[in-house]
């Protein structure tokens, strides 16, 4: 089990989604879009699944609710 990093488009920095999946889940999810809102920009990005990077685990200070807490 993981948890799917995305990069901001405006940034380029990259962020947790918070939605954790494994990677054989990950190449049978549809490719739709999926809004995640962006701790950097304070807005909702779209993304898709293929353009998501799974990462078995991140540092506490690369996570959402710690961000928003700064
Ligand atoms: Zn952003």
């Amino acid at each position: 089990m993981g948890v799917l990093l995305i990069k901001c488009p405006n940034t380029g920095r990259e962020f947790a989604t918070g939605i954790q999946v494994d990677a054989d889940t990950l190449s049978r999810v549809p490719q739709e879009l999926t809004h995640t809102h962006c701790p950097y920009c304070k807005v909702e990005h779209s993304w898709l699944p293929r353009e998501a990077k799974l990462v078995d685990a991140i540092p506490p200070g690369d996570w959402i609710e710690n961000q928003n807490r700064r």
